[in-house]
């Protein structure tokens, strides 16, 4: 069976954990061949148990302090020389920002074709078949590579992770880094404040809120706390300053596609439904009946959101 890379997408620090969408990655890889995860950093031993329970046969590990020292050119060159040495069949990574610029850097090196934002990947006749969302969510397109390797990088939420328990053997890899890609040092680095909830484009639930919350967004958190959820905001929210920009979805903010999307006091305009209509379930809370929202839910409630989610709260709380 032919191998599929799978770049691990983990948080920074010695310890540090294996996000969700490396499972999702895994988890697609499986349909395509054996999962070889490549692992950037400095502690790979901590990260086996999460890459094994999800399938990966092989984890390749990368610790040249180097990649981390430097923006995404160096991993894109370090992943050039494993791809080499491997020859996969296809390239899988996450669809973040970091994710998307190595790719596309990796698809110029190797000369191959690139699809990014994929929501969907399956086995197919001469090579993965990707599906995706374009022209803010309006068409539905599938997608093959057709010259080189492969290299997809997909959204959170593309797939439900599937255990397959194994024992991965590790391999240390020697990368070299050209001075080229050594162009954009990292100075500091530091952390997001801690909010308890998961991250916005992993979460499997989402709570947004809008400008219908007046500034308050004490009912919208309280209720995504009580469903284990992430919080977002529109962006009229952001801009008022109710909320920072990091938890901005729509065109000019993240693309997220949990779930289940809430979507309360929010109009529902085409820049906000272009970061969360791939969602799989969508409610709105709305009190004007007529708000465009409406148009792409599953469930909508009209009414007041600061009686409804406080309700609703109440009612999740008691299960
Ligand atoms: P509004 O459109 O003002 O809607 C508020 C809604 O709340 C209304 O429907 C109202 O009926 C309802 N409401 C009011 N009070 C209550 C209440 N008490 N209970 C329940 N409902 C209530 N927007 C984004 O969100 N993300 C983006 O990334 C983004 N990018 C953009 C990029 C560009 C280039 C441009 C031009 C615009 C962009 N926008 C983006 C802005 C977008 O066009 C809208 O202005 C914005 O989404 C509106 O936010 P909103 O729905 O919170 O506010």
């Amino acid at each position: 069976m032919s191998n599929v890379l799978v770049l691990v997408d983990h948080t920074d620090n010695p310890g540090g954990t294996v996000r969700k969408t490396t499972a999702e990655l895994l988890t697609i890889a499986r349909r395509l061949g054996e999962p070889v995860a490549v692992f950037i950093g400095s502690d790979v031993q901590a990260a086996l148990p999460a890459l094994g329970q999800y399938g990966a046969t092989k984890v390749i590990a990368l610790s040249n302090p180097e990649l981390s020292q430097y923006l995404v050119a160096p991993k894109a060159e370090a992943l050039q020389q494993v791809a080499a040495k491997v020859e996969p069949s296809a390239i899988l990574i996450s669809s973040n920002a970091e994710g998307k610029e190595i790719a596309a850097r990796l698809a110029v090196k190797l000369d191959s074709g690139l699809i990014t934002d994929a929501v969907d990947v399956q086995a197919g006749d001469g090579g993965p078949v990707t599906t995706q969302s374009v022209f803010a969510g309006n068409f539905t397109v599938q997608a093959k590579v057709t010259h080189g390797t492969p290299i997809i990088t997909v959204k959170p939420n593309a797939a439900t992770p599937e255990v397959a328990e194994t024992s991965p053997e590790v391999e240390e890899f020697d990368v070299t880094i050209s001075d080229a890609a050594k162009t954009a040092r990292i100075t500091d680095s530091k952390p997001r404040e801690a909010t308890g909830r998961p991250e916005l484009t992993e979460a499997a639930i989402i709570v947004s809120g809008g400008r219908g919350t007046g500034g308050d967004f004490g009912p919208v958190e309280a209720f995504a706390d009580s469903l284990g959820a992430a919080v977002g905001a529109s962006r009229a929210a952001v801009d008022s300053g109710w909320y920072p920009h990091a938890y901005q979805v729509g065109q000019t903010g993240k693309t997220v596609s949990p779930q289940l999307y809430v979507a309360a006091g929010i109009s529902g305009a085409i820049q906000h439904r272009a970061g969360m209509q791939t969602s799989k379930t969508i409610v709105a809370i709305n009190k004007d009946p007529e708000a465009p929202i409406f148009e792409l839910v599953d469930f909508g409630v009209v009414g007041d959101l600061h009686k409804v989610l406080p309700t609703a709260t109440e009612e999740v709380t008691k299960r």
